[in-house]
């Protein structure tokens, strides 16, 4: 746990050791905030199953290899594979194959909350019994499991060893703040913000010179280990506006009420200006072609689709009308994600301070919150060029 003073800086070397989504199933927890990312991911599942139709089934493919990069924790990752999997089952015997064995990677980096997750998994399928009876069994996997940590900017897999990868929400993550916007002495310092939303040109342009660079890493590699034949179905955070310091959704969540809150502990006397201004959340929403570029320079892969989806609200609130809820959801919500590297940033008492502050704000403007808060998503399907 890391302890309150001014001197604990989430620095760029430890983003990748630090970040995950709040673990375990409490209010603030990841598995407990991700419903509306569950609701947009069901909305997409007609892309996805389109991309899936497009990969070559073998009956030599043993085993078939699925892998979600990002997983985090909770039900989402463990419903999109067990869709993948029953998909490719259903197309094995269409095509009057019997289905291979399956295994499933669920891949993220080390500080996620694999424990959880791997106690959440439903129980393996007897392998003994016939696959009819193991699909008849819905509440098992037909998958053999096992967790991956790493960074997906790198090589996660050996050569050639998986068929489908999917990522979900995950992608706008950076590896790491662009350096230059945390150095006062740059002209991409972000000066009085915590995100790049309403920020300079230069700042967006080093968040953006980033995102690109990760993609490009994160494409690399997985040309590497995917498959002939395989496919790639990948979901981020995006934008539809063409400038890079309008966020979209992402510029609500993180640049509004959060970007007050950071205001009201330095207004209070809490934190210094330094202290907020060091701190930057280290995410990116591209443009279609933002992320356009990166996969025509990387040149392995051809685009099956490519589009911005709209993907509706990151609140999930049983009673619009409360403003109660409404504030708490977005609270919640907002510290389900980057409350880990808030807590790293000014330690957890201050980080309780922040986020009472985000959601009596969010209370005050539930309405329009509730009207305005959309999400538009980058949707990619991905296979070799040939
Ligand atoms: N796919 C899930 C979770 C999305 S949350 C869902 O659909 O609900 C985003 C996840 O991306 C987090 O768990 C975070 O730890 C992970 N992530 C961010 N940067 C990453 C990186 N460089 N490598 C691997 N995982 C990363």
């Amino acid at each position: 746990m890391a302890h309150v003073g001014d001197n604990v800086v989430a620095s760029n070397m430890e983003l990748e050791r630090l970040l995950s989504m709040k673990g375990g199933k409490g209010e603030a927890s990841y598995a407990n905030n991700s419903q509306a990312q569950a609701m947009h991911a069901k909305s997409m599942l007609h892309l996805l199953k389109e991309a899936l139709d497009g990969v070559q089934l073998h009956a030599t493919d043993i085993p078939f290899v699925v892998v979600d990069l990002g997983c985090s924790c909770g039900d989402n990752t463990i419903n999109v594979v067990d869709v993948i999997i029953k998909h490719i089952i259903k197309r094995y015997e269409a095509l009057g194959l019997h289905p291979p064995e399956f295994s499933a990677f669920f891949s993220d980096l080390p500080s996620n909350d694999f424990n959880t997750l791997f106690q959440l998994l439903p129980p393996l399928a007897n392998y003994g019994v016939s696959m009819e009876e193991c699909l008849a069994a819905n509440n098992h996997r037909s998958y053999f499991a096992a967790g991956v940590p790493g960074s997906f900017y790198r090589r996660l897999f050996p050569a050639k060893s998986v068929h489908i990868f999917h990522s979900a929400f995950s992608l706008h993550w950076l590896s790491q703040l662009p350096e230059s916007v945390v150095d006062k002495r740059s002209r991409a310092y972000n000066k009085g913000r915590v995100f790049i939303h309403g920020a300079s040109e230069m700042t967006a342009n080093a968040y953006k010179k980033q995102f690109q660079t990760d993609l490009a890493g994160f494409l690399s590699s997985r040309s590497v280990e995917m498959k002939r034949g395989g496919s790639m179905f990948l979901v981020c955070l995006g934008r539809t506006s063409v400038d890079p310091t309008d966020q979209g959704g992402a510029g609500l969540l993180f640049g509004t009420h959060f970007q007050d809150a950071w205001d009201d502990l330095v207004q209070e006397g809490l934190i210094s200006n330094e202290k907020r201004d060091n701190f930057n959340i280290p995410v990116y929403a591209p443009s279609l072609q933002d992320f356009k570029e990166v996969v025509e320079a990387n040149g392995s892969f051809t685009i099956n689709k490519l589009e911005v989806f709209k993907g509706g609200s990151p609140l999930v609130v049983n009673q619009p009308d409360d403003a109660n809820e409404v504030g708490r959801a977005l609270a919640n919500s907002c510290r389900s994600v980057s409350g880990v590297l808030v807590d790293a940033h000014i330690g957890d008492k201050l980080s309780e301070e922040l986020f009472q502050r985000v959601e009596r704000r969010a209370t005050h403007h539930a309405k329009e919150l509730l009207e305005q808060l959309q999400f538009f998503h980058i949707v990619a399907s991905l296979s070799f060029a040939l």
